[in-house]
């Protein structure tokens, strides 16, 4: 959500901020600019896409060797030219960029108001700049020094780039709840919202933490602070990242690239985590904690969207495999509505991105009430790694996509790990089964591959349906989540409004929907409650709708009765979803694509949802 890039050193910035702008496109956006100083800060802002920018700003002044750039994601005021960022200070003399929510921005306004300043945006940002500006005249000090005064009156959540006109020869960046990431290069230094637009210029990073502001100086070591006037010494790591992996590498779409690196990502996952031949599972992230997991009396999972539908399965995988109780909680609810909390309990947190703002809350929550908290992220070094006691990585590789695929079979691949990690350790399960287990799970990479290769059928499916307005999703037991993952796949990429529901619930209410118009989606395997199912598909079918199944390889009864059908290999039941849920995501990405939707970057969404 929002992008931020911003660079100090020899070069021009022009080029490097544009082309880092290009790279955070898929965290979602509805405006951009860019401020370079050169003799004086020049600032260039349209509404629209990165492309719209590099139009506009075509004939104009664009040196510079200091610069920032901003993609905006509104959250006060509407997308449009004066709102997007960069912000000007009254006199022109600094400029912001902000991705995050200033809380207390209106108090802050009125005051400033009364002060005689003039704003020009509706944003929360501007509030910043123009307090800014006034500390560094009231109080006559250094840009650094007015910004960790006016960040000590802020409430609410950021990451700022503030450029100065006196102070040509330093940037000041600060965060708190907004990722940021700073670039060490030789004599140059490069700030980004994450690391894609830093990789091709440096490995060594530093991650800023909250309530840091870092004082990035032309031909100086990087000085970082605290708001509270404390010194960091700044750790440099060296980023595990290569450019290939942030590319489309040949693929029409982040997505269908990413779709297709499941084998791939589902097998990092697990490599080195899961030891066919000695029967075990280990996960050293959580190794520290594995007692504390065991002994809890329950655990909660907290998650939104995708992720939210992966600990979905994680509740069912772990009850199942475990017998602890798990509860699924959406972030953005638990956070908020005072949840009993005992200090046994243990909390999943589960975010690809890490930043998710509601889960970090949650995560906090938890914290002060006593609970472990483990996390289940795919970027390294984010917050939520950083913030819970351990966690275990999904090594599913960048995903660039805003609707998320392979991290969603990674989360539930590690959760499948979580559960027989703690059957093994609890004994809950035969050695036999547990063997079993671990060996369709080993092959479930290779049975993947072999579903990719029904991507002609899915499209032509895909063109049947493509123009239809509702749909449904259903499914049962372990397929249930599947079928939310399945719904909110085709709605979020392809603006056709898709409900996913548990089948046998569908005679409560959504039946109403079906007529012969009504495309619906029955994830029907052949394992758990499959007769059940087929009794749904029936009900369907008694009332006209259009039945699309996915079924379990070789399956004639299922393909009797469905007017179109896609079948996947067989495994345990509790690993289908690892399998049923990818031809759900071609099916979204072929009809996305022949509406000529924008797959990567879909309206009004955001890649990680770091606002609340
Ligand atoms: N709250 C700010 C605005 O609406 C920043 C939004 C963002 O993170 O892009 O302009």
């Amino acid at each position: 959500m929002c992008g931020i890039v911003a660079y100090i050193g020899p070069r021009d910035a022009y080029p490097i901020l544009i082309s880092g702008l290009r790279r955070l496109e898929y965290r979602g956006y509805d405006s951009a600019g860019v401020c370079l100083l050169s003799e004086d800060l020049n600032i260039y802002k349209c509404k629209g896409k990165v492309s719209d920018l590099e139009e506009y700003v075509v004939g104009k002044n664009l040196s510079g060797n200091v610069g920032m750039a901003h993609t905006r994601w509104a959250t006060h005021g509407e997308p449009n030219y004066i709102n997007a960022h960069p912000h000007f200070s009254q006199n022109k003399t600094l400029a912001i960029i902000h991705n995050g929510i200033i809380e207390n921005y209106a108090v802050l306004r009125s005051e400033l108001i009364n002060r005689g300043y003039k704003f020009a945006s509706e944003t929360d940002t501007e509030v910043l700049v123009h307090l800014i500006e006034d500390i560094i005249s009231n109080e006559n000090v250094a840009v650094e020094e007015a910004v960790r005064i006016a960040l000590n009156q802020v409430i609410g959540a950021y990451a700022i780039v503030i450029i100065a006109r006196e102070f040509p020869d330093k940037i000041i960046a600060a965060r708190k709840g907004s990722p940021m990431v700073i670039g060490v290069g030789e004599g140059e230094f490069f700030v980004a919202s994450d690391a894609t637009p830093i990789v091709e210029y440096t490995n060594n990073v530093v991650y800023l933490n909250d309530e840091e502001i870092a004082i990035i100086e032309r031909d100086h070591d990087l000085r970082i602070k605290t708001i509270r006037n404390q010194s960091q010494t700044p750790y440099i790591q060296k980023l595990e990242l290569s450019l290939s992996e942030i590319e489309k590498g040949g693929f029409d779409h982040f997505m269908l690239k990413e779709i297709y690196e499941q084998p791939r990502s589902i097998y990092d996952s697990m490599r080195g985590r899961i030891h066919v031949a000695e029967g075990i599972v280990s996960l050293g992230g959580i190794k520290d904690y594995e007692q504390k997991i065991i002994n809890a009396k329950r655990i909660i999972i907290t998650a939104c969207g995708t992720s939210w539908h992966a600990g979905l399965v994680g509740e069912y995988l772990i009850e199942d495999l475990a017998r602890i109780p798990v509860e699924v909680e959406y972030s953005s609810e638990f956070r908020y509505r005072n949840p009993v909390l005992y200090e046994d309990d243990v909390v999943l947190a589960i975010s690809q991105s890490g930043e998710t703002a509601d889960t970090l809350a949650a995560i906090d929550l938890a914290k002060s009430k006593g609970a472990t908290v483990l996390g289940i992220c795919n970027v390294v070094g984010s917050s939520i790694a950083r913030a819970t006691h351990a966690g275990v990585y999904t090594h599913a590789g960048p995903e660039i996509g805003v609707a998320s695929t392979k991290a969603f079979t990674a989360q539930v691949a590690v959760l499948t790990l979580i559960g027989l990690l703690l059957a093994q350790k609890k004994g809950t399960l035969p050695k036999s089964e547990f063997v079993k287990l671990l060996f369709e799970l080993d092959a479930i990479p290779a049975k993947v591959e072999r579903i990719l290769k029904l991507n002609d059928k899915i499209k032509a499916i895909a063109h049947i349906y493509k123009d239809v307005k509702n749909s449904l999703y259903l499914g049962r037991g372990y397929n249930f989540p599947v079928a939310l993952e399945g719904a909110l796949k085709l709605k979020e990429i392809s603006y056709i409004h898709a409900e996913g529901y548990p089948a046998a619930e569908m005679k409560h209410g959504p039946i109403a929907l079906i007529d012969e118009l009504m495309p619906v989606v029955f994830i029907a395997t052949r394992r758990g409650i499959y007769d059940k199912v087929i009794t749904n598909i029936e009900e369907v079918k008694a009332r006209k709708g259009k039945i699309i199944a996915i079924i379990t390889e070789g399956d004639e009864s299922v393909k009797r009765l469905a007017d179109h059908y896609i079948e996947i290999p067989d495994s345990e039941e509790m690993l289908i979803p690892l399998l049923a849920t990818v031809p759900l995501q071609m099916l979204s990405y072929h009809i996305a694509v022949m509406r000529n939707c924008n797959v990567d970057q879909p309206r009004n969404l955001a890649k990680s949802v770091t606002v609340e």
